[in-house]
């Protein structure tokens, strides 16, 4: 279920509220796919506050000030809590009956340590003692430009992590309180990091993958992600899009998210689940092309996942991967970017592509 907080954040960012929201500070202009500005919180002649694009969320570079627009407005306008939520509410015609402040305070400050924690990962990917973790994505055939730009990092081990995080300015006892609850501490053998944001962008779960296994066992969430059951991997960037592309796995999705020119997301093994799918509907996806798989067991989630989504009434088509082919990953790899865009044209409809393959 998502909280009116992510919907209000979603809409709003789907409306590019960030100008109304930071237009007024000096310098602000649109760089790359977030905007800059002269920040607030120190005294500074160069823009070095980033309020990012496809989350509600600011970063500045200079005096590390970070948070999402509520703490912002609370920050910089001096407002109550429920005063901003009230005016988020209202620009996005959602309103936040109820809301809980403790609640906010608790995600905020979980997002927080995970985005500092993900940079450090981030930064750690590139050094010698991720040596092995960089072998793995490039013997899957990524090249390096694809692995800078799928935010993956490199796990180093609870308390290396945990010494960063003191060391970056945390107060012990507060950040215990939040690993307690967030970190799953029995995980140290999984060093490479995939992030998982909500739907609207905010980092709220770790996923790591052990490069010694494969399949569904390699992947163990490194943190707590059950507040994130409902949503497809990706999928915040994927909202208001009338068209998605529905695959397995993490990396088909990183892939295509890349290469695709069209929305993607990845919904797992455990195949589509009427969570995930009304999570979809209710951001606007009107069609779903799904690309699951050639095996027998994904022949099998193709037909359960495009009969919720036909009881839904939205579209449904099926993108005919060769059986010689496991995956969109795999396809990708062994032929070219061109045959991808080739198959996306040679979408079948589901009566169509299950009279193809059942008979
Ligand atoms: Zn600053």
């Amino acid at each position: 279920m998502q909280t009116d907080i992510e919907r209000i954040y979603a809409t709003l960012l789907d409306r590019d509220y960030q100008q109304i929201l930071f237009g007024n500070l000096e310098g602000f202009e649109k760089k790359d796919n977030s905007y800059i500005a002269r920040c607030p919180f120190h005294e500074d002649e160069l823009s070095t506050l980033v309020i990012y694009g496809d989350r509600p969320e600011y970063f500045c570079f200079a005096c590390s000030a970070r948070g999402d627009w509520l703490q912002y407005m609370q920050m910089k306008d001096g407002h109550s809590f429920f005063h901003a939520l009230a005016i988020l509410g209202d620009a996005s015609g959602i309103p936040a009956h109820g809301y809980d402040k403790g609640r906010w305070d608790d995600e905020l400050l979980r997002c927080i340590v995970l985005q500092h924690v993900l940079g450090y990962f981030n930064a750690l990917l590139f050094s010698r003692q991720a040596e092995e973790v960089l072998h793995y994505l490039y013997k899957r055939g990524y090249t390096v430009s694809e692995v800078e730009g799928s935010s993956l990092g490199f796990f180093p081990g609870f308390n290396t992590m945990h010494e960063y995080l003191v060391s970056g300015g945390f107060e012990k006892e507060t950040l215990n309180e939040v690993l307690n609850v967030l970190w799953n501490k029995e995980v140290e053998n999984c060093p490479l990091v995939i992030p998982y944001r909500d739907t609207c962008g905010r980092l709220m779960g770790l996923y790591g993958r052990d490069i010694t296994l494969s399949g569904e066992d390699a992947y163990i969430p490194l943190t707590d992600v059950t507040a994130l059951s409902d949503v497809p991997y990706l999928m915040y960037k994927s909202r208001a899009k009338d068209e998605v592309i529905l695959v397995e796995g993490f990396f088909d999705a990183l892939l295509m998210d890349q290469i695709a020119e069209k929305p993607v997301v990845s919904i797992g093994k455990g195949g589509l689940s009427r969570g995930m799918l009304d999570t979809l509907v209710s951001y606007g996806t009107k069609h779903c092309i799904l690309a699951l798989g050639s095996s027998d067991i994904q022949k099998k989630a193709t037909i359960d996942a495009a009969e919720i989504i036909h009881s839904t009434g939205i579209g449904v088509s099926v993108l005919p991967i060769e059986g010689k082919y496991s995956d969109m990953d795999e396809f990708i790899r062994s032929t070219s970017i061109k045959h991808f865009k080739k198959l996306l044209g040679k979408a079948h409809s589901f009566q169509e592509w299950k009279n193809m393959n059942l008979s």
